[in-house]
């Protein structure tokens, strides 16, 4: 269950509550967030709801029986919106498009990029300074000063950062120069660097683990908002399976279920789902059929030059014709409902 306290609850109050859960069997932890302060009760003894919403100092309470809470749809059934300042939202009936590069690579490039999406009015760019790489020997990313590099470029012109942090250590540096942290499908185990993100008044973009189900995926989620951030969006990048003509298994069935489990945003990662350019847009398209509330995806202006994953990155001339019939399908979808 879910317990939402009122920001003044005593602590007489909260201490009477916690017994009236002993009562019943129910362990209970205490959640406070940029928003809100909850606590959770876990257990299973059948009680009746009255006995522990009737006592001072609580707002609200809810039967959640999934196994995440906070993250679930069955307590907010409001979907949450993400706000990025300047005019910059996620979910709740929008559609948001981040676009850029695999790896931040030059000042040239996020030049160029930056004007790209500016053309195209597309306000988040993608792009990685710190890369997980399969081999040590490639390209692994231009680290802080390149982070630095590209903010100086982002700021004047409006445009939001996403960007992937890999370890606990690098969030400190990296804090001030980003809008959006994106954990990585390598790190969605990584349940220190979840709990840190827990810590940080930034939005998080949580990529699904490589062999993650859906139901693990909502749990590492559950442990960001449980730490304390709210600002959560999950992303669904394919996954692996048993089949090898393509990089990744883009699971659409994953996009439509996890629209109705949380009140968090989806995101679609069609380059890395697929992972061959030529498919990306059709894949893309599909995600947002299938109920995602924005897409990411990658690209360069010369994408055979890309220092990473070139191979399923689109052109600028791609990338246009892309958002636009993007932006043509998510009105479609919206005139269905
Ligand atoms: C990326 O976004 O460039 C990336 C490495 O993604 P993933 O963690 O999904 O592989
Ligand atoms: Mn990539």
């Amino acid at each position: 269950m879910i317990i939402q306290l009122e920001p003044n609850i005593t602590i007489d109050q909260k201490e009477k509550l916690i017994e009236q859960l002993e009562v019943i069997r129910y362990q209970s932890s205490e959640v406070v967030t940029q928003y809100g302060h909850y606590l959770i009760g876990i257990g299973k003894q059948p009680f009746d709801i009255r006995s522990i919403g009737n006592l001072p100092g609580i707002r609200d309470i809810h039967r959640v029986s999934d196994n995440y809470k906070l993250v679930s749809s069955k307590w907010k059934v409001k979907e949450t919106r993400i706000d990025l300042g300047d005019g910059v939202e996620i979910g709740q009936g929008k559609l948001a498009l981040m676009a850029g590069p695999c790896s931040i690579e030059s000042e040239e490039q996020i030049a160029s990029t930056i004007k790209h999406l500016q053309e195209n009015n597309v306000r988040i760019m993608r792009g990685g300074v710190y890369k997980p790489r399969s081999s040590p020997y490639s390209f692994r990313g231009l680290g802080i000063e390149g982070l630095k590099m590209w903010y100086e470029q982002t700021r004047p012109a409006g445009i939001k950062i996403i960007t992937e942090v890999m370890m606990t250590e690098q969030i400190d540096a990296m804090i001030d120069y980003v809008d959006v942290f994106q954990v990585g499908a390598r790190n969605a185990q990584n349940f220190n660097l979840l709990d840190a993100l827990g810590g940080v008044d930034k939005p998080v973009l949580l990529k699904r683990g490589i062999s993650g189900t859906v139901e693990e995926l909502l749990q590492v989620a559950e442990y960001i908002f449980s730490n304390g951030n709210e600002r959560i969006m999950l992303c669904e990048r394919g996954i692996r399976t048993y089949e090898s003509v393509y990089r990744n298994t883009m699971d659409l069935n994953a996009v439509a279920m996890l629209k109705e489990k949380t009140h968090l945003p989806v995101i679609a990662d069609p380059s890395h789902g697929i992972g061959v350019r030529r498919f990306v847009d059709k894949i893309a398209l599909a995600s947002v059929m299938a109920g995602a509330d924005g897409v990411i995806v990658e690209v360069h202006q010369q994408p055979e030059k890309a220092f990473s994953d070139g191979q399923q990155t689109l052109s600028f001339q791609e990338a246009k014709r892309l958002y636009s019939r993007l932006r043509q399908t998510f009105e479609l979808r919206e005139s269905f409902q």
